[in-house]
């Protein structure tokens, strides 16, 4: 069970796979995150860009049905890119953004199963 100062909740992952499918979300990667993905890939960065990355050079192309395209999707979700997934994927669910956006909160909560809120 994880926690973190600041965040009104714990997180134990359940292995849902619902945060790497969320309707309408998205991946940013970074130069040097894109360079570890294509080398965990085997893919030259020039290739992984073409193949993974939309026209706008730092967004994930999406999957199947809006989920991530590295969601191996299941029983148990898993990420295929794990040891090189994105930092915002590594911080799932404490966001900064989080802390004081109600609506989004809500919305996390709601779609992940692994979220204890606190009691009030
Ligand atoms: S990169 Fe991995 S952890 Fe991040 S959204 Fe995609 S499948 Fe999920």
């Amino acid at each position: 069970m994880r926690r973190e100062e600041g965040f009104p909740f714990s997180f134990s992952c359940k292995r849902s796979g619902n945060c790497c499918a969320i309707p309408g979300g998205f991946v940013r990667v970074t130069s040097d995150e894109a360079a570890a993905i294509a080398r965990l890939l085997g893919l030259e960065l020039a290739a992984f860009y073409a193949r993974y990355v939309q026209p706008d050079g730092v967004t994930l192309k999406d999957g199947f049905g809006n989920r991530c395209v590295f969601l191996n999707d299941g029983q148990q979700a898993s990420c295929s890119i794990y040891e090189a997934r994105p930092q915002k994927c590594r911080q799932w669910p404490f966001w900064p953004e989080l802390r004081t956006d109600e609506a989004l909160r809500q919305l996390v909560l709601r779609t992940c199963p692994g979220i204890e809120p606190d009691e009030r």
